[in-house]
């Protein structure tokens, strides 16, 4: 969304509840790599290792890092849509690592997701009314034809679409109203969490700031609903979020206030990150210094020993390489994951 920040309205809110919707521990996600007749593991992708955060109530908790960071993945074991090898995910006061498909079926009502593709998440063979309306009825959640039409409508209402196109198929919305198909979708359930998976980079740039406009509106009409923003756009996820987590090679490297986390950045991996970024202040913009990664971010199968970034990082030093530097606290919820630092 480069080149559009200046469209978009009013920086997020900083208020978020006190308690936690989500409380992540340690959490790790090895798909095994299986090879030969037998399928025999040969070795893990270490998608998300050794993972530790939370979301507050009302909260938007934004993940930003490179392709193939492992950001998918986490949004996916919070919800449990993949088993987590190990750690710990506690979504409302419950421990859901280990709970059952049929245990989890009331709780996946306080759940949701916005996928990234707009144009495959929804069910081609559906009306808009009833991929928006089938939580509805998954969840028992209204009662009689009349009441569930009305609240279809309402979604169609609350998300900027016209309720006289519920009749009509996906493939006949635009793009960007077939992501706001998918979010009132993701409304039906009333939920406390909903986890945005890129939700605005298959969008065009005039789309990008409604949607995050109309992400925002509903957050301030619903104070205890959660996001967890997941971007590999900084900008965006700088405007929605209150606290950010940086990600490389399935681990946080940095994690802080939005705003702090562009005025007082620490990580090395986030200056470079940052100095990517356009500027929309042609000012800013001229005197912008790039900080050129040399490399390919390495295999997640065979990671880097000690810092994982030490291969790519203008600072690493011997001492880099030998062990893993931990989050560390600096002060006003900044943590940095930086032996230099
Ligand atoms: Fe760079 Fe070393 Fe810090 Fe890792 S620990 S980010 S390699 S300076």
């Amino acid at each position: 969304m480069s080149g559009n920040i200046e469209n978009l309205a009013a920086p997020a809110a900083t208020a978020a509840g006190k308690n936690n919707i989500v409380k992540v521990d340690n959490l790790k996600m090895h798909f095994p790599l299986r090879r030969g007749l037998l399928q025999r593991t040969i070795g893990y992708v270490k998608a998300v290792d050794d993972v530790s955060f939370h979301i507050r109530s009302g909260e938007t908790f934004g993940v930003v890092g490179e392709s193939g960071c492992g950001k998918t993945t986490l949004g996916r074991c919070l919800l449990r849509m993949y088993e987590p090898s190990s750690g710990t995910i506690n979504f409302n006061g419950i421990d859901i690592t280990n709970e059952s498909y049929k245990n989890l079926r009331p709780i996946r009502k306080d759940m949701a997701i916005i996928f990234q593709d707009p144009y495959s998440s929804l069910d081609p063979r559906m009306s808009s009314g009833s991929c928006v309306g089938e939580p509805l009825i998954i969840h028992k959640m209204t009662k009689g034809r009349a009441e569930y039409k009305e609240r279809v409508h309402e979604l169609f209402n609350i998300c900027g679409l016209n309720p006289d196109m519920t009749d009509r198929y996906p493939h006949e919305f635009s793009g960007g109203q077939r992501q706001r198909l998918s979010i009132a979708r993701a409304l039906a359930g009333d939920p406390l969490l909903i986890v945005c998976d890129e939700p605005i980079s298959a969008l065009d740039v005039s789309m990008q700031a409604q949607i995050l406009n109309l992400l925002q509106d509903l957050q301030a009409k619903n104070s205890k609903m959660s996001y967890l923003f997941i971007s590999h756009d900084l900008l965006a996820v700088q405007f929605i979020s209150h606290r950010i987590a940086v990600m490389y090679l399935g681990r946080i490297v940095e994690t802080a206030p939005s705003r702090e986390i562009f005025s007082k950045t620490l990580h090395p991996y986030t200056q470079a990150l940052l100095s990517a970024q356009p500027m929309p202040d042609p000012v800013a913009e001229e005197t912008r210094q790039r900080i050129i990664l040399e490399g390919d971010i390495p295999t997640p199968i065979n990671p880097p020993p000690g810092c994982s970034f030490h291969t790519r990082c203008p600072k690493a030093t011997s001492a880099c390489s030998e062990s893993i530097p931990p989050l560390r606290d600096v002060g006003g919820e900044h943590y940095v994951a930086c032996h230099l630092v």
